[in-house]
């Protein structure tokens, strides 16, 4: 193998400290690596690792985007093709091979690695990237590592944080001695930055003000924000007043110097319409901008634009409209100029309803910070902020870790599979809270992973197991065991249908302020799939369309195709690439016992094995009525489709799906999300009375009325069967023996 020649930039902090870190490596089993985003962390440590000899080194990412386009830059930053002694790993695709000695992955595919490899000795090194954001991948990993460390004292550990907190993971990893693990700081220069407040609403009214004005998004601050959600629902909460203040913002701009502007943007939706109001805006302008927008699902010749040089002539200046993925990770280079809406989408799992939200909320004070600071890298720059100093001095002052606000029910299913009985003893950096360990241990029982015997340590039972293998979310996991078992054609079925619910939607609307015969044909589009029982058996319809098409179209034409029927192409193959992985996984056994159907299978048996996924996720439909608020005068009243659901819960289906005009008796629902109100998504109808095999022992059965019975000659009461307090058989007949 020949070596590459390794030179560092010399205007990176990180090549300046060079010495320094390697002998910190060399000396320590674990370093951590602090300092500002754009200091070189990440593309230069694996050149100093490299040169220290170490063979195999494992460097992870929060993010897919990020994986890759840092795989990228360093195998070109070494002058090596990517799949060579630089390659990555990620959930789809791998470019690997036996001459690589760097690889960039996910911090998910190292996790999901342990299981074939308990002490990880395919590698020598392993860094962990941007571990300030605590993901819940991280966290886990940061526990895992520090159990085994004394067992592989050859290995190297490196952590790499932003400027944030890096005591903690000192602290965390303290050797022997009692030393905490040294910290290597490589600040470099940075310029200074302007930061100027300008409120979405009138300047100078307050948050609390403006928040009950009901202009704008009023955003209060801090813990309260998390009340003022900006919703996935149709009604959403005025995005124009956002998009109408980055493009003041962007005016505001013009009088200043050239440099290109960072704008940081909850998500692809938020995105989008902000990329369509700014071409817009500077559309007849004299010099035009170049919009670029950066999000994890855009294709990878779209990402790369905004690391490229531009083809645009006479340019003003390039506006990089990103999520919080241009926070730390990837450094979007000339940025001069930063404006801030404040806001990033944060999961948030309620351990009380078992309800994961993905709201959108106000960043914490570090998260600001860190988006200003992306202004004062070359030289001194500016960052609007699209919220009130007010409002920034009241945010939380750094994110809460992500072990206390997701659901903890794939970790606790992980650390059962390899053995880690007892949580409470686990080397968490954050530990989690015992509500989440407890709602955790509760989905895994629903879904029959785990098995409580009183008094006795939980235990994994066959089907747990098998759902441990399984990256992915626990309940679509069971999906296909139940499917797998229940025969070839209904895994052949189910399959599709996990993906799809894997991904992102691919069937794409419009944007409120599209024209009208826009919206309405992309409806007519969709409507051609819908099965009036089941969204389910829509995603079934529209899978079976766009195989078709794709195996009768070439790939432009397929790419086509899809724009015109208002499918988003890059999901689309996100979808047959989750398929297809998904196929690898999971097999029906051969001999099934049940002969498989010709053609198409039995839909109940499709929803039998979703059901088995979705046990507390169903609901008996319960109209209530309510005053319309158009004629409360006159005392009219209107009925509401609402649903009883598990643990007291209500909920509406949600108004996209194909179910949302006829209102069935009982269904399921693969979501359900809080919003403003609690909606199901994804629903079909169902027979509750399914529910009851699927429960075993969580099915709980009341005995009414027992009388004697002439006619049957025997004693005969009646059963009320509940699921989690849904009522899935309300009345049967049971008789007792005869005398
Ligand atoms: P850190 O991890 O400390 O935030 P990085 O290693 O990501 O820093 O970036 C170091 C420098 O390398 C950045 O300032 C940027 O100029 C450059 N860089 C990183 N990735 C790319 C890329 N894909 N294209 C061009 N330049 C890049
Ligand atoms: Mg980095």
């Amino acid at each position: 193998m020949s070596s590459p020649v390794i030179v560092y930039p010399p205007e990176l902090p990180v090549s300046a400290a060079r010495d320094e870190i390697a002998a910190a490596i060399r000396d320590h089993q674990v370093v951590i690596v602090a300092g500002a985003t754009g200091s070189g962390k990440t593309t230069q440590l694996p050149k100093i690792c490299l040169e220290l000899g170490r063979e195999r080194i494992a460097h992870t990412q929060p993010r897919r985007l990020a994986a890759r386009t840092i795989a990228e830059r360093v195998a070109e930053e070494l002058h090596v093709e990517l799949g060579d002694l630089v390659g990555y790993k990620v959930r789809f695709t791998d470019q690997v091979s036996d001459a690589t000695r760097i690889a960039l992955m996910t911090d998910g595919i190292l996790l999901n690695e342990i299981h074939r490899d308990r002490l990880l000795r395919r590698y020598d090194t392993i860094i962990i990237d941007e571990a300030h954001e605590r993901s819940l991948n991280v966290d886990f990993l940061l526990g895992y590592l520090h159990r085994i460390l004394p067992e592989r004292p050859d290995l190297k550990l490196i952590i790499t944080s932003a400027t944030i907190d890096p005591e903690s993971f000192a602290a965390h990893f303290t050797s022997r001695n009692g030393e905490p693990a040294p910290i290597v700081e490589v600040s470099g220069r940075t310029y200074p930055v302007e930061i100027r407040y300008r409120p979405l609403s009138d300047a100078d009214a307050t948050p609390e003000e403006s928040a009950a004005g009901g202009r704008g998004r009023g955003r209060p601050a801090g813990r309260d924000s998390v009340k003022s959600l900006r919703s996935s629902e149709p009604a959403a909460t005025e995005p124009e007043d956002e998009v109408g203040a980055i493009v003041a913002a962007l005016r505001e701009l013009d009088r200043e110097a050239p440099g290109d502007v960072l704008v940081f943007l909850p998500g692809e939706a938020e995105i989008r319409d902000a990329a369509e109001a700014v071409r817009g805006a500077y559309r007849s302008s004299t010099s035009p901008v170049e919009v670029l927008p950066l999000y994890g699902r855009l294709s990878a010749a779209e990402q790369h634009r905004v690391f490229e040089k531009s083809k645009v002539a006479g340019l003003r200046r390039r506006v990089v409209l990103a999520t919080n993925v241009a926070e730390t990770s990837l450094t979007v280079p000339g940025i001069k100029y930063v404006i801030d809406a404040g806001t990033a989408r944060i999961s948030r799992y309620s351990a009380r309803s078992k309800v994961q939200r993905l709201p959108i909320e106000a960043v914490s004070q570090a998260s600001a910070n860190q988006r200003s600071g992306r202004a004062g890298r070359q030289s001194s720059g500016i960052a609007i902020r699209l919220y009130s100093e007010d409002d920034f001095e009241k945010r939380p002052e750094f994110t809460e870790p992500e072990i206390l606000r997701t659901s903890l029910a794939s970790v606790v299913l992980q650390m059962l599979s390899l053995g880690f009985g007892d949580i409470t003893e686990f080397p968490f950096l954050t530990p989690p809270d015992s509500r989440g360990v407890k709602a955790a241990f509760d989905l895994l029982t629903e879904i029959g992973a785990v098995d409580l015997p009183r008094g006795s340590q939980p235990r994994l039972t066959r089907v747990g197991r098998e759902i441990s293998r399984m990256p992915m979310d626990p309940r679509f996991a069971r999906m296909l065991v139940e499917a797998a078992r229940a025969g070839s054609d209904v895994l052949t079925a189910v399959t599709p249908i996990v993906a799809g619910l894997s991904i992102q939607d691919v069937r794409e609307r419009p944007s409120a302020d599209a024209p009208q015969s826009v919206r309405d044909e992309a409806d007519r589009m969709h409507a051609r799939f819908v099965d009036p029982t089941s969204d389910f058996l829509t995603l079934v319809n529209l899978w079976n369309h766009l195989r078709e098409q794709q195996k009768e179209l070439g790939s432009s034409a397929f790419r086509r195709m899809c724009r015109s029927e208002h499918l988003n192409y890059v999901r689309v193959r996100e979808w047959f690439d989750v398929h297809r992985q998904l196929k690898t996984l999971v097999k029906a056994p051969k001999h099934s016992g049940r002969p498989a159907t010709e053609g198409a299978p039995d839909p109940d048996a499709v929803h039998r094995a979703i059901l088995a996924g979705l046990l507390s996720q169903i609901g008996i439909l319960d109209e209530r009525t309510a005053s319309t608020s158009k004629n409360k005068a006159k005392g009219e009243k209107r009925r509401i489709a609402e649903y009883r659901g598990a643990r007291g819960i209500r909920f509406s289906i949600f108004p996209g799906s194909g179910l949302r005009r006829k209102s069935p008796q009982a269904v399921m629902a693969a979501e359900i999300v809080e919003t403003s109100r609690t909606y199901a998504r994804t629903v079909a109808a169902i027979d509750p009375a399914w529910a009851e095999a699927l429960a075993g022992d969580l099915a709980k059965r009341q005995v009414t009325e027992p009388h004697w019975s002439k006619d049957a000659g025997a004693a005969v009461a009646y059963e009320k069967v509940t699921l989690f307090g849904v009522e899935i058989i309300p009345k049967r007949r049971v008789q007792f023996a005869r005398i």
